[in-house]
């Protein structure tokens, strides 16, 4: 994994000097958490992980904020809003591809979804891009542990 992740927070390194922006210890440990996350994170997870992370020490929570809109803000990263939930953040889709969220409403557990149950419809002129996210019970919450694998 760890490969990987390097590969793909070198990249963003790439993106970020081209917008013109420095490659800071704040910006580098986001990114590293942000690439490693399978699921879209809140401000305060990110943070937690940077902690954890060795580069990421002492970095605050109002710096983890300002990085995070700051890559909002280059679409690097996109916002996702899953019901009344509270702002989560993961890599924009031009990283992660097209695809939506189930949220199990027993144990708050996120997956992706990768099949678009929209594509290939005509939604009519202009439209350009959508938001689409499930909550249900998951397998594990309904009880069924056997011969299942993600929703
Ligand atoms: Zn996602
Ligand atoms: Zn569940
Ligand atoms: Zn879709």
């Amino acid at each position: 994994m760890a490969t990987a992740v390097l590969g793909e927070v070198e990249r963003f390194r790439g993106l970020l000097a081209t917008a013109g922006y420095a490659w800071t210890r704040p910006r580098g440990a986001v990114l590293h958490v942000l690439v490693a996350a399978p699921t879209p994170l809140k401000v305060e997870e990110v943070h937690d992980r940077v902690a954890r992370w060795p580069g990421g020490r002492g970095i605050n929570l109002s710096s983890v904020y300002r990085t995070v809109n700051l890559l909002h803000g280059l679409r690097l990263v996109r916002r996702v809003q899953l019901g009344d939930g509270p702002q989560r953040y993961e890599l924009a889709e031009d990283f992660r591809g097209h695809h939506h969220h189930f949220v199990c409403e027993a144990c708050g557990r996120i997956e992706d979804v990768h099949q678009c149950p929209l594509e290939g419809t005509d939604l009519g002129a202009g439209v350009r891009s959508h938001y689409l996210e499930l909550f249900g019970i998951c397998h594990a919450c309904a009880g069924e542990t056997e011969g299942h694998v993600g929703v």
